[in-house]
Order: structure tokens, then sequence, then C-alpha cells
């Protein structure tokens, strides 16, 4: 499943509405210092399921949302919306069904987070399965944070063995074994 576009509705410093086209081949985000690249690829995390705030860097989930800047005012949500290419057919049959995904995520100050996929509400989960199957997702080893390589050198055999497992597409399975266990 390739990425398409991601849309940012008051994320972070993204206070305007904004639209990413994601085209074939190799995508570079180039700027000044504080413009914005690194919320960007937080955006891409978050809307794949990103649940500690720690990891967006912030000290609540609330501050992904705008929290005001030069002359506007915060804003009480956030949305993300990624857009992808299911013409492969590869994405989990609950949502296999048509040629393009939307996965959307959106928070309201104090309320929390809301999912959706093609605009049917899910559970974290399900978009977080979604991206796991995928192996791209939050945690994923594709999305190489600053002073990543240096926590992968310097792993437990256990937390290297995910980042094996995910590069090698079975995350998802694991994933969904422990959910049954848990049963
Ligand atoms: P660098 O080149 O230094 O890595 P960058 O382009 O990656 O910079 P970011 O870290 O993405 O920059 O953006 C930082 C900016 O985003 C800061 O100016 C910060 O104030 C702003 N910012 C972060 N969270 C929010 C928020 N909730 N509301 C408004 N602005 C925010
Ligand atoms: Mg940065």
């Amino acid at each position: 499943m390739k990425f398409q576009r991601l849309r940012l509705l008051g994320f972070k410093s993204f206070c305007e509405p904004a639209d990413f086209l994601i085209e074939p081949g190799l995508t570079g985000v180039v700027g000044p210092n504080g413009c914005g690249k690194s919320n960007l690829v937080e955006a891409l995390r978050w809307v794949m399921g990103e649940s500690s705030y720690k990891n967006m860097r912030g000290s609540g989930m609330d501050d992904v949302i705008f929290s005001g800047g030069g002359s506007r005012p915060a804003r009480n949500l956030a949305e993300v919306s990624l857009l992808l290419d299911n013409s492969e057919r590869l994405a989990p049959a609950a949502f296999n069904d048509s040629e393009s995904i939307e996965v959307t995520r959106r928070i309201e100050r104090e309320q929390g987070s809301v999912y959706r996929i093609n605009g049917r509400e899910v559970r974290a989960r399900d978009v977080q399965l979604l991206f796991a199957d995928a192996s791209t997702g939050a945690r994923s080893p594709a999305l190489v944070r600053q002073g990543q390589i240096g926590e992968i050198i310097s792993a437990k055999p256990q937390a290297r063995r995910r980042i094996l497992e995910e590069a090698a597409g079975v995350a998802g399975l694991h994933s969904r074994r422990h959910e049954a266990e848990l049963r």
C-alpha cells in the first residue's frame, strides 16, 4: 500500500489545512529549523496509531493540537488523514473492497481520539493492525527518529527481535495472537 496524500488540520504547527501529495519515487522535505518537518513525520506516525505522547514530544496527547502562535488563537481539535493506494488489494479483508483507503484520526481537547477508516468509525487497534500487516505503522522501523540508530545498536536482544519481526511482516500476526490469548 502506498501513501498518496497526507492531510493535516490543526495538527501541531499546521494551523491551516494542509495537503501533502506523496508522488511515486523519493520525497524530500526541506525547510528552515522549526518549520515543521518533524511535525509532518509525527503526523504520519500519529494517524497510524501512535499511542505514546512522549514519542510525539508532548506532555499529553492534547499537545498535538495547535496551541496558538503568531496572531492565531489555539484550536480545540486536530485531524490527520492519510490516503493509501489499495489498488493491489493488500488491506485486511474488512477494508479491502476499495481502490483507496483513507485513515483519519481526530482529537478534541480532553475527549481523546476517534479513528475512521473510509468514514467508518473503528478502534485504534484496527488502524494499528492495518499498518502492522503492511509493515509500516507508528512503531515501524520504516520511520527512523533522531537518535534511533543508536538505540537499535544498544537494544536488548528482545527489542532487536521485535524490529526484525516487524521487517519480516509478522508483527501483525504476533499482535493478533497476543490479543487472542488475552480473551
Ligand atoms: P529542525 O530542522 O530543527 O529539526 P523542524 O522543521 O523539524 O526543525 P519541528 O520540530 O517539526 O521543526 O517544528 C517545531 C515547531 O513546531 C516549533 O516552532 C513549535 O513551537 C511548533 N509546535 C509544536 N507543537 C505545536 C503546537 N501544538 N501548536 C503550535 N505549534 C507547535
Ligand atoms: Mg526536526
